[in-house]
């Protein structure tokens, strides 16, 4: 264990450090540790990169050792736990440091030439080759999650990769040379056997797990039955707005986007 001044000191800085895909936070209150320099917690870093300016602090991330130990007063925490605990604009800086460090970490070598890359020179999100000047800048993937309304009832689907009994919205990646209204149409078919009409776009999040955007619809059942895709999914049923499974946590935009549908049917339907 290591003694660590009290904060706040002047001229501190946002320090997200991760130990593989956990998280240091402070055991209290689940902050991130603020301090002129990380070194302050006794621990060891592999590499560290600016994320950015947050509520007027510089926050910077640091890949820390695998045998990396937590100080007094703080604990590892994976990035996926903290979002249920902390407050969305937390979780989204923890959210950014965490794609930057992956972004950081996959970049090492150039994929036209295989030299080793180097950061811009002038600070830009990007890492140059040397021989070639290719620029590597980080990649988010687009993928569609929609919210399919029929009469009182909504679609959800248990997906093959959750654990528990949990029922979610159908989802997928973006294909190259796809629209976002021809992906919708695409996943829902493959994965329920369903078409669907009137697509409306609900808003977007972007999700670390490792580098997507969420782009979130509500749309309506145009026709066919549910014809699951085994392969990845379960179960999916049209259920009744006020009698919901487990659905996903909140702070998740699938979470908002089932509320929102479930309001909108509440509205409509409830006696
Ligand atoms: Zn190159």
């Amino acid at each position: 264990m290591t003694s660590t001044p009290s904060q706040p000191q002047s001229d501190a800085k946002i320090w997200l450090l991760f130990r593989g895909n956990e998280l240091l936070v402070t055991s209290e209150d689940l902050t991130f540790p603020c301090y002129n320099h990380y070194d302050v917690l006794g621990v060891t870093a592999l590499e560290h990169h600016r994320v950015g300016v947050h509520q007027e602090v510089e926050a910077f991330v640091v890949r820390l050792t695998e045998d990396a130990v937590a100080p007094e007063g703080y604990h590892f925490q994976s990035l996926r736990s903290l979002l249920t605990c902390i407050n969305a604009e937390q979780f989204s800086l923890a959210a950014t440091a965490s794609q930057i460090l992956g972004w950081a970490k996959s970049h090492r070598f150039c994929s036209q030439c295989g030299t080793p890359t180097e950061p811009h020179p002038r600070g830009e999100r990007a890492m140059i080759c040397p021989v070639c000047a290719y620029h590597q800048y980080p990649r988010i993937h687009p993928c569609v999650i929609v919210a399919i309304t029929k009469d009182d009832t909504i679609l959800l689907a248990r997906s093959q990769r959750y654990s528990i009994p949990m029922y979610s919205l159908l989802a997928g990646f973006v294909e190259v040379g796809e629209t976002l209204e021809h992906a919708v149409a695409r996943e829902v078919a493959e994965e329920s056997g369903v078409q669907v009409k009137n697509l409306r776009y609900f808003g977007s999040q972007s999700w670390p797990f490792p580098n997507n955007l969420m782009l979130a619809f509500q749309a309506e059942w145009a026709g066919g039955e549910i014809v699951i895709q085994e392969e990845e999914i379960l179960d999916a049923q049209f259920f009744r707005y006020d009698n919901l499974p487990l659905i996903p946590p909140e702070g998740s935009i699938a979470y908002h986007l089932i509320h929102a549908a479930v309001n909108e049917l509440t509205a409509k339907y409830a006696p």
